[in-house]
């Protein structure tokens, strides 16, 4: 579940298209168009990039799934 850093709704990952340019990861907010940072903080269980919003803490990224 990501949440928009401006107007605070969450979204599953399946939601929204994380996506990439020169300054990293970001995601687009689907209600209001914010750019929302993301982190790749490495490969997941199946290879892909793990995205996590920037702003999280680490410890809160322990669902396993
Ligand atoms: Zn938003």
């Amino acid at each position: 579940m990501w949440t928009c850093r401006n107007c605070n709704v969450s979204f599953d990952f399946d939601r929204v298209e994380p996506e990439l340019d020169e300054q990293g990861f970001f995601f687009l907010c689907p209600a209001c168009d914010y750019r929302n940072k993301l982190v790749d903080t490495g490969p997941d269980a199946t290879g892909r990039p793990k995205l996590v919003q920037s702003d999280d803490g680490v410890s809160r990224q322990d669902q396993s799934d």
